[in-house]
């Protein structure tokens, strides 16, 4: 199995005891730990494949590999059954070395460089959408046996990130004409596919999509077309919410309402559903600086607490930037009767755009203490990089012992992939080699010449 650097490769089996938080309790408890690292508890995962099944029972995820490409979260993904939604040669390849058949594969991504087309059809990846007449010209010169399928919009009304001002064709005004041209060109289209937006606020949509959608199959129809493929995209919850059980709701009743027939195969392209609760972030303040203020409501003098931990938006924080999200710093020590305090909490590099919350009511904190963000598993370690020298965190993988029964036989992983009677010292010591390695100068003469 490779893995990334920023990745133990081993998951960890603790037991049934433990949870995220006590994992990490006890790994700060050793006091040898400093730098932010992530746990990626693969049990969620788990559940959250799941409540997928459970709560839509006609389509089958593919894993939008985009949203958080960790081989452990894609090999866990493969095991259970989920597809996937990749969106370039290298995310192909990614899950293609893994085993995964090409067939499993949806090459969702409607404006696609040359290279790349060529490289799917080389490897057997033939599903594919568009949602422009270029782009039927380049796979009718490229891969004239492709399975098109037409990308249309319809946008939430609220989204955290909205995707229709860049993919999608209207469905009205430039689906039928491209469908012509691709009938023309005699390229094979199968189907429909819309993203209402990442982390959608507006449920009712999806209905409105699939409505559209149906519009389109039976506009296709009239054009000789037998369409078999419905991908309602992406747009699910990350969190542990209800709302993916109303959102789920909605399209199953839109699915009876408008595709009734059991033979279109239904798919949908969840990125953050899957990882976002998966993995929880532990930063370490390393600096605090107190400003003198006044109280809005009583202009009484008061202190407003800046805190600078180890992680920003130059690092897993860029979720804040390209992400939209809004991130809420848990003490790991509690503070039973503290009084809270105006604060806010920044990355550890010198720009000062490097901001993680604005505003936020915490006890007073110390030097050496930690906050814990939940829900960091999506959009967050693809990005993130290690701007003015302060590393990336690690990953901690760790299962149960329920959850390492369950996958030891279905992961195309060996039992040396797994970690028993792991201790928070020993997370430690293996999270810390490769930085004491890198950390270490060579002891060589170091002559300084003067002008
Ligand atoms: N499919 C496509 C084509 C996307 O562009 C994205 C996200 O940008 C996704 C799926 C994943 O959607 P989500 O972030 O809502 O899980």
């Amino acid at each position: 199995m490779k893995i990334s650097t920023v990745e133990d490769e081993r998951v960890h089996v603790l037991n049934n005891n433990s949870n995220v938080w006590s994992i990490i309790r006890d790994i700060v408890d050793t006091g040898t730990q400093e730098d932010a690292f992530y746990i990626c508890d693969i049990g969620d995962i788990v559940q959250k494949h799941k409540i997928w099944k459970s709560a839509f029972p006609r389509v089958q995820p593919h894993y939008a590999v985009k949203c958080n490409d960790s081989l452990t979260v894609i090999e866990v993904l493969a095991a259970l059954g989920t597809s996937f939604d990749c969106a370039s040669k290298g995310e192909i390849n990614k899950v293609l070395e893994i085993g995964v058949d090409p067939n499993r594969i949806i090459f969702a991504n409607p404006a696609k460089p040359i290279s790349h087309i060529r490289h799917a059809a080389d490897v057997g990846v033939n599903t594919m959408t568009f949602d422009n007449e270029v782009e039927l010209h380049k796979v009718k010169n490229l891969f004239p046996d492709a399975k098109m399928v037409i990308r249309i919009r319809c946008d939430a009304k609220v989204s955290q990130c909205p995707l229709g001002m860049k993919f999608g064709c209207n469905a009205e005004t430039e689906a039928p004409h491209l469908l012509r041209v691709a009938s023309e060109l005699g390229l094979d289209v199968v189907g429909v596919s819309f993203h209402v937006g990442s982390g959608c606020g507006e449920p009712d949509v999806f209905r409105k999509a699939i409505a559209l959608s149906r519009q389109i199959f039976d506009y296709a129809e009239s054009l000789g077309y037998r369409f078999n493929l419905l991908d309602l995209g992406g747009g699910y919850p990350g969190d542990h919410s209800n709302s993916i059980f109303e959102i789920a709701e909605i399209i199953n009743c839109a699915l009876e309402d408008y595709f009734p027939d059991p033979s279109v195969h239904v798919i949908a392209e969840p990125g953050r559903f899957y990882v976002s609760s998966a993995y929880t972030l532990a930063c370490n303040v390393h600096s605090i600086r107190g400003v003198a203020t006044k109280d809005p409501v009583t202009e009484a003098p008061s202190t407003h607490y800046m805190y600078y931990i180890n992680d920003g938006v130059y690092g897993s924080f860029n979720c804040v930037l390209y992400d939209h999200q809004h991130v809420v710093g848990l003490p790991l020590k509690e503070y039973p009767h503290s009084k809270l305090h105006s604060s806010s909490i920044w990355g550890p590099t010198c720009d000062g755009l490097d901001q993680v919350v604005e505003e936020t009511l915490l006890p007073e904190l110390h030097v050496g203490d930690w906050l814990i963000f939940e829900n960091m598993g999506a959009y967050t370690l693809p990005v993130a990089s290690p701007f003015n020298g302060f590393p990336v965190p690690k990953v901690h993988v760790v299962a149960n012992e329920d959850i390492w029964m369950l996958l030891k036989d279905i992961l195309p992983l060996t039992e040396d992939h797994f970690v028993i009677g792991t201790t928070p010292a020993s997370l430690v010591k293996n999270m810390n080699v490769d930085r004491e390695t890198d950390w270490v100068l060579p002891d060589l003469p170091i002559t300084i010449t003067l002008p």
